[in-house]
């Protein structure tokens, strides 16, 4: 196959998306009640464009794995969305969001994806609130905001640190109502195993019922995967356990392209790991950084408790390589800045791998009563795990994988190079570059679900409705059921002696290592070799205890084994890359200072993989990135 159009509206960068909206197709409101969608996921963005599509009138079939849509991983996000509605007055504008964003995704996103994602950003708060989304107010009445890294304004709009639990109550409600009307059917608890092509378009999917084991097949016109993020492929993350790449992973395998998979946001904000048991990594909301200053002892090996420890012997590493953005520069310069003072000695705690965050300038300047009013669950949530008062000692913290820039290949209209087959959310790779600023992932998530589908889906499906309706018995379904139970069977009868933790543990190992905070071309190599010895070994040694009824370790087989070809196209996709940007760190192309230098001329493009099968390499394809509206910059913050 060749490298899709990414149909990119025609005129200035400011109209493109007035110019689609004006000409997009529409379906008549008596035929949309003729057709289904199903929606994989109940996250943000899967809720919002659920509830939104059914508000129109399509039939909607609405998954999750969890036992309500309300407890998709969005409920996680504690820090913000950013918006810009420039209520500081602060210089804020579309155009400045716009900026920060291609900028902090060091270049390497689409133009006219980001000034969508910017322009829609008001619509969003305006629409949260009239759902009722208690964001934080000032005295006065107004909605308040904060800063996040990357950025010198104040456009994150927060509700305490609970902000993606508060906008997915809203989206949930709004998908509750179609519940109610008819026009959405729920099925919780079910995990999408295959998609479903017929005559090469997406037309369904193979779900398991995770209670009984039941696999079921559900036929519809157009298919949209909003299935979240695959940060769980390192392991320790700060995502939950059952988080998991499948659904984009099988939709992969039946070829629609993966986009950016290499590029993973390394939170710099997370509680240190503490030892071997744990399965998670806490996130402490990056919203602290506007007042906890970062630092760690000038002397390597400092055993010295963080309060004993005075002034002048402290690094205030980001303040000193970063004047201008400081404690506020972006996630992957403050995790490597952290990870290199970590590696060289200089890390803190019981297991030397974290940095301190510290509150007592802002306390003295402020005032407790400023700072609990701003952070107290966060700093409740620190006491509650570490049995330490934040308020009297710096927090220790330290990077964490936590969410994937890269994802399914879409085009302007998030369809993936399988027509009918939509990705929306973090699912896809669409807006963030190398790199994510904090903040803008709830946004994305809700734009491509509130106010992009509801376009570009029914534009799609204007062209399918003289199309024959197909049914779940048409062979394609019986074909794709057969994969299923065929995989689900050889899990069940295999007879080695490993758990899935152990496969997945060891390659989220593998990977933080090899493909993690900083590559090179030799440890990508190596991992290739290692990943494909693990996956020889996951064939044969791995034991699935139970049966084909409810059996979480059956469930977990599938998700490990898709990890773990995933794995290797991340490696792929790390070492083609021989430059440096954003997340991607590559230890041959950086400066004197340690910065990440990047490669313009060569590698100014989005890299998109079609899966070749079992045993080929996947093949490479490239959109490239033409900017016409910033000029290509060293990216900066110093
Ligand atoms: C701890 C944490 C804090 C964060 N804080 C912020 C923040 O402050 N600001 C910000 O902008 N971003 C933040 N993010 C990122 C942001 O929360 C996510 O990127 C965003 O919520 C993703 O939304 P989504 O709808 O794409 O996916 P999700 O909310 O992850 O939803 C995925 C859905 O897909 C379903 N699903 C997945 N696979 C299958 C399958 N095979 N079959 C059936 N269903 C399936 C799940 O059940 C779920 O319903 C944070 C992330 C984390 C982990």
């Amino acid at each position: 196959m060749k490298m899709r159009d990414s149909k990119i509206p025609d005129g200035p960068l400011a109209d493109k998306w007035n110019n689609y909206k004006a000409k997009a197709k529409l379906v008549n409101p008596a035929n949309r009640k003729k057709l289904t969608i199903i929606v994989v996921g109940t996250g943000l963005a899967g809720s919002s464009c659920a509830a939104s599509l059914a508000e129109q009138g399509y039939n909607i079939q609405s998954f999750c794995f969890q036992d309500s849509p309300r407890r998709a991983h969005s409920v996680a996000a504690q820090g913000g969305v950013n918006a810009v509605k420039n209520y500081k007055n602060d210089g804020d504008s579309v155009y400045r969001m716009f900026y920060d964003t291609i900028k902090g995704g060091d270049f390497r996103s689409r133009e006219a994806n980001v000034y969508r994602l910017a322009e829609c950003s008001a619509s969003l708060i305006d629409q949260s609130v009239a759902q009722g989304v208690p964001f934080a107010r000032e005295y006065g009445g107004y909605l308040n905001n904060r800063s996040f890294g990357g950025v010198q304004v104040s456009r994150t709009f927060y509700a305490r640190g609970q902000t993606g639990q508060q906008l997915l109550l809203g989206a949930y409600q709004s998908l509750l109502r179609q519940v109610n009307t008819g026009k959405v059917t729920m099925h919780t608890r079910h995990e999408m195993l295959e998609l479903v092509l017929v005559d090469g378009k997406a037309k369904g999917i193979i779900a398991r019922n995770l209670e009984t084991g039941a696999i079921e097949r559900h036929a519809a016109d157009a298919v949209v995967l909003a299935t979240g993020g695959y940060g769980k492929v390192y392991y320790l993350s700060t995502l939950a356990m059952g988080c998991n790449s499948s659904a984009i992973w099988r939709a992969h395998k039946k070829g629609a392209y993966m986009a950016g998979v290499s590029w993973i946001q390394f939170h710099p904000t997370c509680l240190p790991q503490h030892g071997e048991n744990q399965s998670k990594l806490t996130l402490m909301s990056e919203s602290l950084r506007n007042d906890g200053r970062i630092w760690v002892p000038k002397k390597a090996g400092d055993n010295r408790t963080p309060n004993t420890i005075p002034e002048e012997e402290r690094d205030y590493y980001l303040e000193r390589r970063y004047p201008a953005f400081g404690n506020l520069a972006p996630r992957d310069i403050s995790s490597r800045a952290a990870k290199e003072r970590i590696d060289s000695g200089h890390g803190a705690g019981p297991m030397k791998n974290a940095v301190y965050l510290d509150f007592s300038d802002a306390i003295a300047v402020q005032g407790k009563k400023n700072i609990e009013a701003k952070y107290s669950n966060l700093f409740a949530m620190y006491e509650k795990i570490n049995g330490i008062d934040a308020y009297k000692e710096p927090m220790l913290i330290s990077p964490a994988a936590h969410f994937t820039m890269g994802g399914l290949w879409v085009d302007y209209e998030l369809m993936t190079t399988i027509p009918g087959l939509f990705a929306l959310g973090e699912a896809n790779f669409a807006d963030h570059g190398a790199n994510r600023l904090g903040a803008n992932s709830l946004l994305q998530a809700c734009v491509d679900g509130y106010f992009i589908a509801p376009y570009t889906i029914p534009n799609y499906l204007s062209g399918e409705l003289n199309a024959a309706r197909i049914s779940t018995d048409h062979p394609a379904f019986a074909e794709a059921e057969k994969t299923v139970r065929d995989q689900l069977n050889r899990f069940l009868q295999s007879k080695g002696n490993l758990s899935t933790d152990y496969f997945h543990k060891t390659i989220g190992r593998l990977l933080y290592e090899k493909c993690g905070l900083s590559r090179s071309k030799q440890n990508l190599e190596e991992a290739i070799v290692a990943i494909k010895a693990l996956k020889a070994s996951f064939e044969k040694d791995l034991l699935i205890t139970g049966d084909d009824k409810l059996n979480s370790e059956l469930e977990k087989a599938g998700r490990v084994a898709d990890y773990i070809e995933l794995a290797e196209l991340m490696c792929y996709d790390a070492l083609q890359r021989e430059e440096s940007c954003g997340a991607h760190f590559r230890e041959e192309y950086q400066s004197n200072e340690g910065e990440a230098v990047r490669n313009d001329a060569d590698y100014c493009y989005v890299s998109a993989w079609e899966w070749k099968g079992e045993s080929n390499p996947p093949e490479l394809h490239k959109e490239p990135l033409v900017f016409e509206s910033v000029e290509l910059a060293v990216r900066s913050y110093k």
